[in-house]
């Protein structure tokens, strides 16, 4: 049974600890509607990667609920949570595999045609029809063949053919070169399309195409406006 969302996250008296001692975000009150692109910036260690997890459920706040469409995330099947939300890490962009396996951990029963229009729609066909082996060319985490820009790129395939409602991305720093940080900017507005987005911005490029901006400092929300209130 499916759970059908639209994309709207609340917080509602969230607290959260790793350790009882040490609260990292005291408690707080944020309402993200369905569809914005919002993101996230604030000073190392401020907290960002940590709501994040909060909202993939890495963790459960100490205090409070976080929902999905009013439902707690605690309640949701985690298959269902699955499916509704999905993170990209700078980490984890690529695994051992094939170009296409990576972009099917997306979605696992995806055909080669599914495949293949994911890579379209971020802009990732054209470099990976010019791999020796095309989509079956083998790559792996370091990324072999493949650029830190190609990698940002296959990780958005990934990201578009899982379809979340809710997609967290935490932005890869490395810096790219012109046409490369071009080609991620344009896949990334692809991949944001349709869905709430909530990312956590280290380009300026990236900060400019969102709906919102929440400043983040000591876990706290300290500036939410638009990109030209900030
Ligand atoms: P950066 O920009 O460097 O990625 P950030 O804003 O993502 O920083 P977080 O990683 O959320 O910051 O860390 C917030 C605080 O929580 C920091 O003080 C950090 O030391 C602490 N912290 C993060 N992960 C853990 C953990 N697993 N256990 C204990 N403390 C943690
Ligand atoms: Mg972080």
């Amino acid at each position: 049974d499916l759970f059908q969302a639209q994309g709207r996250v609340s917080f509602d008296d969230v607290e959260f600890a790793y350790k009882a001692d040490r609260v990292i975000l005291p408690r707080f009150d944020l309402e993200l509607p369905a569809g914005q692109t919002i993101a996230l910036v604030g000073s190392t260690g401020a907290g960002k990667s940590t709501l994040a997890k909060l909202i993939s459920r890495f963790y459960d706040p100490s205090h409070g609920t976080i929902s999905l469409d009013g439902i707690d995330l605690r309640q949701l099947h985690p298959k269902d949570l699955r499916r509704a939300i999905v993170m990209v890490t700078q980490e984890a962009y690529l695994f051992s595999g094939t170009v296409a396996d990576n972009i099917a951990l997306g979605k696992p029963d995806a055909t080669r045609d599914e495949i293949v229009r994911a890579a379209q729609a971020v802009g990732a066909h054209e470099f990976i029809e010019l791999l020796p082996g095309g989509y079956d060319t083998e790559v792996n985490k370091r990324g072999g063949r493949v650029s830190a820009g190609q990698r940002q790129l296959l990780s958005f395939a990934r990201a578009f053919i899982a379809d979340p409602v809710v997609l967290i991305l935490d932005e890869a720093t490395a810096s790219l070169d012109i046409p490369s940080e071009r080609l991620v900017q344009e896949g990334l507005q692809t991949l944001l399309a349709d869905r709430t987005a909530i990312i956590i911005a280290h380009r300026l490029s990236t900060v400019a195409i969102a709906d919102r901006v929440l400043v983040m400092e000591h876990g706290i929300i300290v500036e939410d406006g638009t990109p030209r209130d900030l």
